[in-house]
């Protein structure tokens, strides 16, 4: 069905949630990060929008949560677009097929990250923006504002120092880079930054806005501001598409054929180029960390309206 065909999509939203309400959530709620185990998991909201300016709703859908890796996106586009030098030379481009926080590749790979969208990748990331940017938290706060029009976005600091305090593994991670000189900078600084992009709240709506440059060659579509290149958009796309779940990117890529990305707050964002972005978030995650609610619901969505990439 074309996009233009589709009456309402809010009353297929309310369909479809209706429906996943009929199924158990057999997800979990991030707890690791304990700040995140306080949230209530019955929240569910989506927020669609198109580039020619549509957009649809349904539930928690102006609610902010926590984005944790969906930020590795924005991150990631700021770096591409403003860093000169390769850098490739210091992280790949290839799935990881291993968890998020996994530490087995980096030693076999000599602290080179699979790809931006792990963990580590996303601390490289950081240790570049620290270097090229005089100020990386305020330059990736003002970049992400300007992106979905809303000067309240903002870092959680109690989120980002729950994480801090409980974040062994992410340390192992940077450490084990450092040790084969792919961090640059400080530890303090680079892991200051990563907590922070992780901490950043966001509505689906504000998610969905700010993610339809990836759907429209890299320009914003209300202002015409141009973010990336096509070929680089095209580029950060296929990244989504292979890295933007994980271990589950496979599967996202079978069920629900779009590139996108995920958080351990339960948020999913997802872009059809040409088309539209989408924001889901419930946040009852499944094994592989990804929202259990959310994936059901863009299968379901991209099943019905046959607006897959695929
Ligand atoms: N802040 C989280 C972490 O570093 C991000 C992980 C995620 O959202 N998958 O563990």
């Amino acid at each position: 069905m074309a996009l233009h065909e589709m009456m309402n999509y809010s009353q297929l939203f309310l369909e479809i949630f209706n429906e996943l309400q009929q199924i158990e959530d057999r997800g979990r709620v991030a707890d690791y990060i304990p700040e995140l185990a306080h949230i209530n998991p019955d929240h569910f909201g989506v927020h669609l929008t198109t580039i020619d300016g549509r957009q649809y709703a349904f539930g928690d859908s102006e609610v902010r949560f926590s984005i944790q890796s969906i930020a590795k996106v924005f991150t990631f586009v700021l770096a591409y677009s403003r860093v000169k030098s390769n850098i490739w030379e210091r992280m790949d481009m290839e799935p990881a097929g291993t968890p998020f926080n996994s530490l087995i590749q980096l030693e076999y790979d000599r602290g080179i990250p699979r790809n931006p969208f792990i963990n580590a990748g996303s601390m490289v990331v950081c240790d570049i923006l620290a270097d090229q940017l005089a100020s990386p938290r305020e330059n990736v706060l003002a970049f992400i504002r300007s992106l979905s029009r809303n000067s309240t976005v903002d870092y959680n600091p109690i989120v980002a120092h729950s994480e801090k305090r409980s974040g062994f593994r992410n340390y192992a991670l940077v450490n084990l880079m450092k040790s084969f000189g792919n961090i640059r900078n400080e530890i303090d600084k680079v892991m200051d930054l990563y907590f922070s992009i992780c901490s950043l709240e966001m509505s689906c709506r504000e998610l969905s806005e700010s993610f339809l440059f990836l759907a429209n060659n890299g320009i914003v579509p209300h202002s015409g501001e141009s973010i990336l290149s096509p070929s680089r958009t095209k580029r950060t796309n296929a990244l989504m598409q292979t890295c933007g779940f994980y271990d589950e990117a496979g599967q996202f890529t079978f069920k629900v054929g779009l590139p996108g990305k995920s958080g351990v707050g339960g948020g999913i964002v997802a872009v059809h180029p040409g088309k539209y972005a989408i924001a889901v978030w419930s946040p009852r995650l499944n094994k592989k960390g990804n929202s259990y609610k959310g994936m059901l619901f863009l299968e379901e969505f991209t099943t019905r309206t046959k607006l897959s990439i695929f």
